[in-house]
């Protein structure tokens, strides 16, 4: 494709990381980045450079107001040596979306999927294959034009950036502790809620390190009218078993993020035969349903983590256990179903692995 008359090689391979068992998230990255313009009114010059820093105006719009979005998917090793993409189209379709509420220029979802390809035969080898490991894909978008009055920019820049991620807790796949925030609010309807931008990840900070400071790895976020509803948790969807069938509030709001991780637990439960709903969730009717026993299991969903068991949740001052802070049955059936198809332990009866090569 036209993308490789503009591939530039870097002279310095990086050596890869050895210790594939203790990687963590997001800090090494691959040889080589994929960068696209925005500017005249067209997406142009795509091209493949070696990993390295970008030169651009300190007026440049992102650094003022924020003008950016992102994606994040993976890239997973199977038994055979091939890498395998799980859902890239749906990664590329929800930037789309986050591009509109963004007021960024659409990009070419088909276009992004070849780049990405392009990209990964040269640096997929940094793909590991240690369970629970992959290779992470950060594609974004952020405003370059250099210009200091408020309105969308009229240039930008596209990129891909890849790198070899372990298990994103340091806890792995074992229960967290999480705080009900009912302060701090994560997105208000009409806001940034259903869209990945990097303004959202700013605003969640402090109430994340106060909640770190007392001892909780994440936050359960309530929604900002009421202070009552469950949205998410951290940066994942939330989800709870209660009398045996799985919730996790609704996408209707425009407040929360439709993970294509919560997607995808739905419609493994579907086929697993586990009874699901998406409906509001009430704190109230949450603690009380841990009180009386119903409330058997919760957990967590997103690319980084996959799924995420919670084991105790604290609101107002008290602490309520979940399944004895113990990953429960329904979790661990859907956390093995999904890791099973994206790591190719199992066929993929979904249609959402795309082998690469
Ligand atoms: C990315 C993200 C998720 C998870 O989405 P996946 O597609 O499952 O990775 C959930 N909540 C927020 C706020 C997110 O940014």
């Amino acid at each position: 494709m036209e993308i490789l008359k503009r591939l530039q090689l870097t002279s310095h391979l990086k050596p890869k990381p050895t210790d594939e068992a203790n990687l963590r998230f997001g800090d090494i990255y691959s040889d080589h980045m994929f960068l696209m313009d925005y500017f005249a009114g067209q997406w142009r010059a795509p091209r493949i450079e070696p990993f390295g820093p970008l030169l651009m105006s300190p007026a440049a719009m992102v650094l003022h107001y924020s003008q950016t979005i992102f994606e994040g998917l993976k890239c997973y090793r199977h038994p055979d040596g091939r890498l395998a993409l799980f859902r890239p189209r749906d990664n590329f379709k929800r930037l789309n979306s986050s591009a509109a509420r963004m007021s960024i220029p659409l990009l070419d979802e088909p276009f992004l999927l070849e780049a990405l390809k392009e990209l990964l035969k040269i640096d997929g080898s940094w793909t590991p294959s240690h369970p629970g490991s992959a290779l992470y894909i950060r594609p974004f978008v952020i405003a370059t034009e250099a210009h200091l009055g408020v309105r969308p920019a009229a240039e930008y820049l596209f990129m891909i950036i890849t790198g070899p991620v372990g298990p994103y807790y340091k806890e792995g796949f074992a229960p967290i502790k999480i705080y009900v925030e009912s302060h701090y609010t994560r997105s208000a309807p009409g806001g940034l809620g259903a869209v990945k931008a990097g303004a959202s990840y700013a605003s969640s900070l402090l109430a994340t390190e106060k909640a770190a400071q007392k001892g909780f790895t994440q936050l359960l976020w309530l929604d900002s009218v009421h202070h009552r509803y469950i949205e998410e948790v951290g940066s994942m969807n939330m989800f709870f078993v209660l009398d045996g069938r799985i919730v996790t509030s609704p996408l209707a709001g425009g407040t929360i993020l439709p993970g294509l991780t919560r997607a995808s637990v739905l419609t493994v439960a579907e086929k697993l035969g586990i009874p699901a709903e998406e409906r509001l969730i009430d704190i109230d009717e949450l603690i009380t349903a841990q009180e009386t026993g119903r409330l058997t299991e919760a957990f967590g969903s997103g690319t980084a983590a996959v799924i995420s068991p919670v084991g105790l949740l604290s609101y107002q001052d008290h602490d309520y256990v979940v399944n004895n802070g113990q990953v429960g049955r329904i979790t661990q059936t859907l956390y093995d179903e999904l890791v099973s198809v994206q790591y190719g332990l199992k066929p993929d009866p979904y249609g959402w692995v795309e082998i690469l090569g």
